[in-house]
């Protein structure tokens, strides 16, 4: 049904990864985003094949591989010896499992492609300095609000407006957030600044105890993003803009294995952010007859399974292909949530379950853990194999 006009809440990688399938699609999209210029914060993301799809099928496959990295295993290693507890392969057989890539790449490398695909696709219809405030619809459309006293009509609302939505809470209400007990550090360096070949081309995850750390590259392999989560009381805002002391990083690190030590002693030390990670409990319905949401506005999960912008960019895709059937809008919009619920709730469910085997206590407990669960396996067997494109809709 491309007739349909659907305005998207949010320039955020959900929201821009959206508005490309539904243009793809033949939509009319209008995106409203609240920031006065667009862009992202200096950290890496990684893309499993489930999201590859998505990036294929919207014509940004070969730019985002030549810009990211494809890293060679995902490993576990102990957080002092750095012995590597368990690995499993990526690279060409993540490729030969899953029939598209596994690629690192720096959020704002990732942001700027989906921005210039959506202008490429249709020049215009990105709209700056936008806050959504609102909106009110009936059995005709969907009237959204803006803070500056302005209103956009269309026929479908989605609200790709991230942990913090204010399309969410007017659907759902406030959503409780409560800390999770845990801050993510965030540092980049570039790898000049390191010794060469110090630590190979893998997504490195070193477990310890009460906090892991993990390092992989971006860029073509020229800057390494590490991502350091610690236990701690100490709760801060959500943000990814709040910078902190170096030498609490150094701190929260102390004792850890040289190759931390390294990343942590060649960052600039004025380019420390921290951010207090929240829970959220998975919704079970986000929609209303016209407008409905996708990404972290809808399913915010913690970073534990590097999922939750793939999770908005599967969103995108599901989204698309069911407002494409030829029903009424109201019932396309449950076919999209019914068909999106059970997945990303899995998703929240195992990242969190991920904190509790990233942080045990002792070296054999990490051992037992590892030794009952072969991550690899699991994750090839329901989150990597999912292709959002072809999954059979029900
Ligand atoms: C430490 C960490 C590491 C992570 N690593 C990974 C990873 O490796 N792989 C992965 O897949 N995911 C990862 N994630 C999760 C991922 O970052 C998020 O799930 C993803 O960014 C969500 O995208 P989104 O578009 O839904 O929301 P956002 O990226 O938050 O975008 C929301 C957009 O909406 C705009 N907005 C907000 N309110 C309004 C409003 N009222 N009006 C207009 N515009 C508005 C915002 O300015 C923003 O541009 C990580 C998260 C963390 C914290």
């Amino acid at each position: 049904m491309p007739n349909r006009k659907i305005l998207v809440v949010g320039a955020g990688l959900g929201g821009l990864s959206a508005a490309c399938c539904l243009l793809k699609a033949g939509f009319e999209v209008e995106i409203f985003e609240q920031a006065a210029a667009l862009g992202e914060v200096g950290a890496g993301i990684q893309l499993s094949a489930n999201a590859m799809h998505v990036m294929r099928h919207i014509g940004l496959e070969e730019s985002i591989v030549e810009i990211g990295v494809r890293p060679g295993a995902y490993v576990f290693r102990l957080h002092d010896t750095g012995e590597i507890i368990q690995q499993f392969p990526l690279s060409a057989e993540h490729e030969r499992q899953h029939g598209a890539p596994y690629v690192q790449i720096h959020r704002a490398d990732l942001h700027d492609l989906l921005a210039k695909q959506v202008g490429k696709l249709r020049p215009g219809i990105i709209h700056l300095n936008k806050q959504a405030i609102g909106f009110s619809e009936d059995a005709t459309g969907v009237e959204l609000k803006f803070a500056d006293g302005t209103t956009a009509r269309g026929d479908i609302l989605i609200g790709a407006d991230g942990l913090k939505s204010a399309i969410a809470r007017q659907i759902v209400g406030n959503i409780p957030a409560s800390y999770t007990g845990d801050a993510a550090w965030r540092i980049t360096v570039p790898v000049e600044r390191l010794p060469k070949n110090f630590l190979d081309q893998v997504m490195s995850v070193f477990m310890g105890p009460g906090g892991h750390a993990v390092c992989y590259y971006v860029r073509a392999g020229k800057l390494l993003n590490f991502v350091g989560l610690v236990e701690t009381d100490e709760v801060f805002e959500e943000s990814w803009t709040i910078k902190f002391p170096w030498d609490r990083l150094k701190n929260d690190y102390r004792g850890w294995h040289p190759i931390i030590q390294t990343v942590i002693d060649a960052a600039d030390k004025d380019q420390c952010y921290r951010w207090s990670l929240h829970n959220r409990l998975p919704l079970r319905n986000w929609s209303t007859a016209r407008a409905t949401l996708l990404g972290d506005s809808a399913h915010a999960t913690l970073p534990y399974l590097a999922q939750g912008a793939a999770m908005a960019i599967e969103d995108g895709a599901v989204l698309a292909r069911a407002l494409l059937q030829p029903s009424p809008v109201p019932e396309a919009l449950d076919f999209y949530q019914r068909n999106r619920v059970d997945r990303t709730a899995r998703v929240v469910e195992q990242s969190t379950k991920n904190r509790a085997l990233f942080h045990l206590h002792s070296e054999a407990e990490i051992r037992a853990a590892f030794a009952r669960r072969n991550e690899g396996e699991d994750r090839n067997k329901w989150l990597y194999s999912y292709n959002p494109l072809t999954v059979a809709l029900t």
